[in-house]
């Protein structure tokens, strides 16, 4: 299995459902995609990732601290 997104093929599965083995939950070790076994996973292209996409992303702002 690949991922949807980056085609990336280290996958972890991350939730399986409770009761019945009907569904799991799988995520991308290399984008963070996550998504569920019972969907099929359309990403539009604007959306794909690829090294370069991945190497360009900005980072996200971080959390200033709380003040006393
Ligand atoms: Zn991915």
């Amino acid at each position: 299995m690949n991922c949807p997104r980056c085609d990336h093929d280290v996958i972890k599965t991350i939730a399986k459902s409770p009761v019945g083995e009907v569904w799991e939950v799988y995520c991308c070790q290399k984008c963070w995609y996550s998504w569920r076994s019972t969907e099929t996973p359309r990403i539009l292209a604007k959306f794909l990732l690829d090294d370069a996409k991945i190497a360009a992303m900005q980072t996200i702002p971080p959390v200033p601290p709380l003040k006393k």
